[in-house]
């Protein structure tokens, strides 16, 4: 079974996430559960828990479909030792809404080495980071997304996901996510189907598809290899709509939650059912 949604909206409250994605026909959503631009958010209140959770099940939307992405300002590979742990204390904040919502996965930018440390240092960092964040909370996957690789972001190679992995304690909760944009801009071919196969391999290889906890659907402005993330609409980009004819017919990426962060929200619902009608 595929579950197919988008990152929505949860302004006004966690709590109205769920009936946005109903609206667009979604089976899966995406979701702040924090303002996404600021460091510190108000707890969830026990009212918004309620209703997030009563929503969820009336519109038959279980854990394994809902995929929570944490702030931007996080980087859990900062070598700033002050800076590290302001983000190590945010993320474990948002490790345990994710809790207190009943949810089973947190979605991550692995983190940046702002040009400070070796990409090695930074990775250990990075897991040391989800050592510390598995150990303060209970019950939910910290899912490494790979990322572009723009700037100092690590996490563009399967290696580096697998290399983080590698170092955390608890492997059985410690997932990734892969988004189609990013893979392409950092170089990963996704649009023929030899090429697929290919990059999928690979990333069964040194990864392994038993940690694929979602994946996020996003065409691309920009070239393969290009390290710059800017997502499109699907099958308006480089990718081109075939890449998702191919995921969206391959049992590998069934039971998780696969998501669109395209830029306009306008065509989600479309998108949607041009997904499932593969
Ligand atoms: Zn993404
Ligand atoms: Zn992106």
């Amino acid at each position: 079974m595929k579950y197919i949604g988008a990152h929505v909206s949860a302004a006004g409250g966690v709590e109205n996430a769920p009936a946005n994605a109903h609206a667009i026909g979604a089976t899966a959503f995406a979701l702040f559960t924090k303002n996404q631009r600021q460091w510190v958010a108000p707890p969830l209140t026990a009212k918004s828990i309620e209703l997030f959770k009563k929503r969820c099940a009336e519109f038959g939307y279980t854990p394994s479909t809902i995929l929570p992405h944490d702030s931007y300002l996080i980087n859990l590979g900062n070598p700033d030792t002050e800076a590290l742990q302001k983000s190590r204390e945010a993320f474990i904040d948002e490790m345990k809404r994710c809790e207190q919502l009943g949810l089973d996965r947190l979605n991550f930018h692995p983190g940046s080495h702002l040009g400070k440390v070796s990409e090695e240092q930074c990775l250990e960092l990075i897991a040391e980071s989800i050592n510390i964040a598995l150990k303060e909370s209970s019950g939910v996957i910290a899912v490494i997304e790979n990322t572009s690789g723009q700037g100092s972001n690590l996490g563009f190679k399967f290696e580096h996901l697998k290399q983080i992995i590698d170092r955390v304690t608890d492997k059985s909760r410690v997932g990734v996510c892969i988004d189609t944009c990013h893979a392409y801009t950092a170089g990963y071919d996704l649009r023929t189907e030899e090429a697929f196969a290919n990059t999928f391999n690979n990333f069964d290889r040194i990864v392994g598809f038993k940690y694929l906890k979602g994946m996020h659907l996003n065409d691309t402005k920009k070239g393969l290899g290009s390290r710059v993330d800017r997502h499109e609409s699907i099958g308006a980009g480089e990718l081109g709509i075939d890449t998702f004819r191919m995921i969206m017919t391959d049992p590998r990426f069934d039971e998780i939650p696969l998501i669109l962060e395209t830029p306009d929200e306008s065509r989600w619902k479309e998108e949607i059912k041009l997904l499932k009608s593969f």
